[in-house]
């Protein structure tokens, strides 16, 4: 049977009993010989779909990347395996780049990743050209699309890989979910013909939460507190924001760290390098970080802004839980966000096109934050997917929103918006409705106003939920002179004439218990009993860790740990039967693993 060798290489060399969703299939065609493009999400597993291949045939696969910083850990991850592996960037000596491509030349490598600048040179070129190359693959393939945010000219001159060596099978990976994207990179990299194999984007393990932004820092807190001791990223929108979350969150007594483009290099690489090193750190970030994060163990997504587009939100998401346990996306936005970002697109100098572009973009992630469906089935119809049944992991599955006719406070809404002149803020929107007697009412002569006063039934709270869900539904539009004044829209007009009824999302009111309660479901699920010897085997692997200089997920992932744990197994050949224990870890670790289970067990 063809699947043999493949099958064989997965149990001893990686140590899992099977292939996940289509690997088999990919794997199979590759090592085949022919070419393939990979679509499959973040941690759907597509390292393997090349790294068997690369094992199965005779000579070196070459692993493309643009991810130097990476580079190191996965060859790492590769060694621990047993597998001969070398990467070539910037980052390395003289010497040990000689050592390299003499290996390379002698034919000693299985595996060697490579930077695209470097792999474009002359040099590198005619060294492969005097090497045996089992494969070809190019990894995070969007980059070579200009549509993308993360653009490398480099990978545009990749087609020079097919030109010079034909016969050699190219693979390209991407976890890049929109189809314009995925039509770019075909093209691009000369891999029409190649057989495309595209996965399902629905990360099921991930679960989804949007909240209204009420009491930020309260919320942000209270909601790391289901997730203590567990690694996870907080996005904020600024620089400044970055640092003052962080700050914010060590005050609170929680292991956080900043990074952000503005900070040094050093600070920078510094605190990438602890937070795939270190235990249960809280990452406070701009979008500058993460492209390339594959650490397994990320638990949560924390965004404490709104994103700028669907792509991005899902791409930023996708960092939790690639080890397939539970994990959590967590969004908390409010309507100063919307209006910041619609201001934002107004006041910028981009083309007319392009705003509108932008304004698409933003309606549609609007439109999945106030949506009373499925998350999942509104994220991934955004992608072109159907996802047939309400999930049953989401907020909106977990706890059903509550609907209510909002048709009367929308029209007086809008017609204050209309009567006051279409120039004012939210805030001085609802002191009108309210009925404030502050000193600007009475300036501009408010109170006289025939809307003035006409919305005491509702608190606060409540009309800006109302303006956010207009605001959100185009319903208002925010001023492009940048005050934050709202005016009406062509859509306004239907509900001023009574010609359109309004159901709006009620808001939850803020708790923290439910919260605090679902938040524990969503770690890692190490029962109470296994929790002593869990905590012991962790134990070992970081001082695996220290002496080797590699982080603890290289070693064994936590899931492994939890899994031996579970099984206690009593000796070797037991251990052997654990997922993610393969022959060269069986050898090197496998008698003190089961040394400490017979001691804690
Ligand atoms: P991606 O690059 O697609 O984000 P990775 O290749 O890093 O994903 O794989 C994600 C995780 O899933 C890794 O921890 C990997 O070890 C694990 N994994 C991949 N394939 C399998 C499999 N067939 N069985 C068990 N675990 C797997
Ligand atoms: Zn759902």
């Amino acid at each position: 049977m063809a699947s043999r060798p493949a099958h064989d290489l997965l149990q001893r060399v990686f140590g899992y009993d099977d292939f996940r969703g289509p690997q088999q299939d990919i794997v199979e065609h590759v090592a085949a010989g022919h070419d393939a493009l990979v679509l499959m999400p973040t941690g759907g597993g597509k390292s393997l779909c090349y790294q068997v291949p690369a094992l199965l045939r005779d000579g070196v696969g070459i692993v493309i990347s643009p991810l130097i910083a990476l580079m190191q850990d996965q060859v790492e991850a590769l060694r621990q395996l047993g597998v001969r592996a070398e990467y070539l960037n910037s980052t390395l000596d003289g010497e040990t780049a000689a050592r390299v491509e003499r290996e390379l030349l002698a034919g000693e490598l299985d595996m060697l990743y490579v930077a695209p600048e470097r792999l474009l040179t002359g040099r590198f070129l005619s060294l492969l050209s005097r090497s045996h190359v089992a494969l070809f693959a190019i990894d995070e393939a969007h980059c070579v699309s200009q549509w993308g945010h993360d653009f490398r000219p480099e990978y545009r001159q990749l087609t020079v890989l097919h030109e010079r060596w034909p016969d050699i099978p190219r693979i390209a990976l991407t976890a890049t979910a929109d189809p314009p994207t995925q039509r770019e990179i075909a093209e691009r990299l000369d891999l029409a013909d190649a057989r495309h194999f595209v996965s399902s984007f629905d990360r099921p393990n991930i679960r989804y939460t949007v909240v209204q932004k009420d009491n930020a820092r309260k919320q942000l807190t209270d909601f790391l507190r289901g997730h203590r001791s567990e690694a996870g990223i907080v996005y904020c929108m600024s620089r400044r924001k970055v640092e003052e979350t962080a700050e914010f969150l060590c005050g609170q007594g929680f292991n956080a760290l900043p990074y952000h483009a503005g900070l040094p290099p050093e600070v920078r690489a510094n605190n990438q390098r602890r937070f795939l090193r270190e235990d249960g750190i809280v990452m406070c970030a701009t979008i500058a970080f993460g492209m390339g994060i594959d650490k397994p163990d990320v638990r949560f997504v924390a965004h404490t802004d709104l994103p700028k587009s669907m792509e991005g939100y899902y791409q930023e998401t996708g960092r939790a839980g690639r080890d397939g346990e539970a994990a959590e996306a967590w969004l908390c936005y409010g309507l100063g966000d919307v209006v910041l970002l619609k201001q934002m697109i107004e006041q910028s100098e981009a083309s007319e096109e392009r705003k509108q572009l932008e304004r698409s973009k933003l309606d549609h992630l609007l439109g999945y934050c106030e949506s009373m469906q499925c998350r999942r089935q509104v994220l991934l119809a955004g992608f072109g997917e159907t996802y047939p049944q309400p999930c049953g992991n989401c907020d909106n599955c977990l706890t059903p929103p509550a609907a209510w006719d909002a048709t009367i406070p929308a029209q007086k809404a809008l017609s204050c918006v209309y009567r006051s002149g279409q120039r004012f803020g939210v805030g001085h929107l609802i002191d009108i409705l309210r009925g404030s007697e502050n000193e600007k009412i009475k300036q501009q002569g408010h109170d006289k106003l025939s809307t003035y006063a006409i919305g005491r039934d509702l608190d606060a709270r409540t009309w800006r939920s109302v303006f956010r869900q207009l605001v959100a539904a185009s319903m208002l539009e925010v001023d492009s002179e940048g005050h934050g004044g709202l005016r009406l829209t062509d859509a306004s007009r239907d509900v001023l004439t009574g010609r359109r009824q309004i159901s709006m999302r009620r808001d939850a009111a803020s708790t923290t218990g439910g919260r605090e309660r679902s938040a524990q479901r969503t770690g890692l699920s190490v029962l109470p009993q296994d929790l002593a010897l869990f905590n012991a085997l962790r134990g070992l692997r970081a001082e695996l860790a220290r002496e080797q200089n590699v982080p603890a997920f290289v070693i064994f992932h936590d899931s492994t740990l939890r899994n031996i744990a579970e099984q206690r197994p009593a000796s070797l050949d037991e251990l052997a039967r654990v997922g993610g224990i393969g022959g060269t870890k069986l050898s090197r670790y496998g008698p003190r693993l089961v040394e400490i289970v017979r001691e804690e067990g």
